[in-house]
């Protein structure tokens, strides 16, 4: 193992990485917000500055109630 990696930073980015692809599993898309664990994020160093939850523009995607664009 590398030094300087704390066992508890690795445990951080584990739960992050698999919430968020747990998310894709769910039907959750890449969020633009980078504090999201839903925020596509492909270096490390913005996985530690997210947070482990989905914000709530995320988890909305996932609502089983189907709702008709009105927006769109
Ligand atoms: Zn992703
Ligand atoms: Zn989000």
């Amino acid at each position: 193992m590398s030094k300087g990696i704390s066992p508890t930073l690795l445990w951080q980015r584990l739960v992050k990485e698999s919430a968020h692809q747990l998310g894709h599993v769910l039907g959750l898309r890449h969020c633009l917000d980078w504090r999201c664990v839903m925020a596509s994020t492909h270096d490390v160093e913005r996985l530690d500055l997210k947070g482990e939850e989905a914000c709530l523009a995320a988890v909305s995607l996932q609502s089983p109630a189907p709702r008709a664009p009105s927006h769109l």
